[in-house]
């Protein structure tokens, strides 16, 4: 039977729920070392939300100690492949068993709609845990070429205690883009989720242990960046951190790696990215496309197209669908509410944040077309509607920033040239689109924009068979697909002389 997904419903949710907000170490909650809280603020309406242990550089050491022990222990590597799907294949189960209630903490952290948390977030988290748990048996190392006296194994072998760091803007899908490949490979994970957004995390790692994941093989140790995200970087009993986040903390972890034990990092950073659009596109595609794919979590995405770049001639005629699209499709309404499309940003701070960037970016001479003010005050939360800037040039501030929030620049361009050098013309280079009817126009396009994906005539279209991450300063290393299974490996030679 389908469940009816009212405000009633998500309310009962809301009301049983019982947030545990300590850390999971070696199979177990533990509170802080020094005993310290902090209280998450609720997005949605301001409220105080779950109390979370605050972590320093202690909890760091007994969780990496653990993850150190589950891994040299071999109870996870070494144990029969078959059992290892088994178990990722329960633990993808469990997500999706416990679908309404991880949706729910999702939502109290981060404040987007709860529905999107649901059918987005949470099914995306189960499926990749699934995606990693099925390879785990179907993985094949190799035999190098040799003379007939000898037989040389190339094998892929875990790299040890792998250190994640995550964001709060797609919490448990990225946490399952690391944790997936991470553990299928036989690693042993610490876990440090944004200090936004740990409810999600520490629910994912009791069900990992509840679907027979050993004790230790995945720990989360909740806490501020410097003072959990830095010692975990620094700590010289972790090979590898993979990072998603900021470019500027991406930045940080590569010095950590430096001045520790010379550690792997793999760094999924922030993103600028262009969708172009040419005269001759389906202008309807191009509007829907630009709208969900700016305004969608509320612009909190990495590879959000916050810069769209228009043929002048169809600026104005492009806009009035945007805004058609965006007042009819995206509703922005309170996150509990079933219908809502888009809800709260992440706090206030960064609320403050963007705002100050739109001022700024007026300051400078962006015009306004629509949007882009505070709303919802009224709820205690924290909540922008989309909004669309347009005649700008690519030099301006709200062109070149990474905002994070409901924010288009729209700059027009005369010729393919011009928006070739427009689109490439940021830090970033995480993804890109073209929107044209001309195929050969499109190949060229799409192959010289310098960006890790990039979309033709669409928008943020992908499935687990796809990589992502980025060129330039959008980062190294790639989530997703079965090339992430590499990232989490090293190869190991074992040469063997006969006669
Ligand atoms: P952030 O860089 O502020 O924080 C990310 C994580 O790093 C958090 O867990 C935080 O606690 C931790 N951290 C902060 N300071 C640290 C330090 N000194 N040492 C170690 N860890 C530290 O990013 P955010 O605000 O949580 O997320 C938004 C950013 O993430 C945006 O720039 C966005 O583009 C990027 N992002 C990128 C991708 C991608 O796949 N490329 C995906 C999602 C988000």
């Amino acid at each position: 039977m389908t469940k009816n997904y009212t405000r009633d419903y998500w309310e009962s949710v809301l009301s049983g729920l019982k947030p545990e907000g300590r850390h999971f170490i070696d199979g177990a909650h533990r509170a802080a070392a020094t005993g310290e809280t902090f209280t998450r603020i609720r997005p949605m309406d301001g409220k105080p939300g779950a109390r979370l242990a605050r972590g320093n550089a202690a909890d760091v050491d007994a969780a990496v100690a653990a993850a150190r022990a589950a891994f040299e222990s071999g109870i996870w590597r070494k144990k029969d492949p078959l059992e290892r799907k088994k178990i990722m294949l329960k633990w993808a189960d469990l997500i999706r068993a416990h679908g309404d209630e991880l949706a729910m903490l999702e939502t109290l952290d981060v404040g987007k709609p709860v529905m999107a948390s649901l059918t987005v977030d949470v099914r995306l988290c189960a499926d990749g845990i699934q995606f990693y748990g099925e390879m785990i048996d179907k993985l094949y190392d190799e035999i190098a070429p040799t003379g007939p006296n000898a037989r040389a194994l190339v094998r892929k072998v875990p790299i040890g205690v792998v250190g994640a760091i995550t964001p709060w803007n797609y919490p448990m899908i990225i946490d399952a883009w690391k944790l997936g490949p991470a553990i299928a490979a036989g690693n042993s994970v610490v876990l440090k989720p944004a200090e936004q957004s740990s409810l999600s995390a520490i629910r994912l790692a009791e069900l990992a242990f509840e679907a027979g994941l050993p004790a230790g093989v995945l720990n989360v140790v909740t806490g501020y960046g410097e003072e959990t995200g830095k010692p975990l970087a620094l700590h010289m009993d972790v090979d590898m951190i993979a990072f998603t986040g900021s470019t500027e903390v991406g930045k940080l972890i590569m010095g950590y790696a430096a001045q520790s034990n010379v550690k792997r990092v793999a760094l999924e950073l922030g993103g600028k990215s262009p969708l172009v659009v040419f005269a001759d596109a389906d202008l309807d595609a191009a509007a829907s496309a630009a709208a969900w794919g700016c305004f969608y979590n509320s612009g909190e995405t990495c590879h959000a197209s916050t810069r769209l770049l228009v043929e002048r001639s169809v600026q104005d005629q492009l806009i009035a669908k945007i805004e058609a699209v965006t007042k009819s499709d995206i509703a922005l309404k309170h996150p509990l509410d079933p219908s809502a499309q888009i809800g709260a940003l992440i706090e206030e701070e960064h609320m403050k944040k963007v705002l100050g960037m739109i001022a700024a970016g007026e300051k400078e001479g962006a015009r306004r077309a629509f949007g882009a003010e505070q709303v919802l005050s009224e709820t205690g939360g924290y909540y922008i509607s989309p909004g669309v800037f347009v005649d700008m040039t690519n030099d301006m501030s709200l062109a070149r920033q990474e905002i994070f929030g409901p924010v288009l620049a729209t700059i027009p361009f005369d010729s393919e040239e011009e928006a070739l050098k427009i689109a490439n013309d940021t830090i970033y280079g995480l993804a890109g689109a073209v929107f044209t009817k001309d195929m050969d126009r499109a190949h060229r396009f799409s192959e010289a924009i310098h960006a890790g994906t990039v979309w033709i005539n669409t928008y943020d279209m992908s499935n687990f068979a796809t990589p992502f991450g980025g060129f330039k300063q959008s980062g190294f290393g790639r989530d997703r697909s079965v090339h992430a299974i590499d990232k989490y490996c090293d190869y190991k030679t074992i040469w063997q002389q006969f006669g």
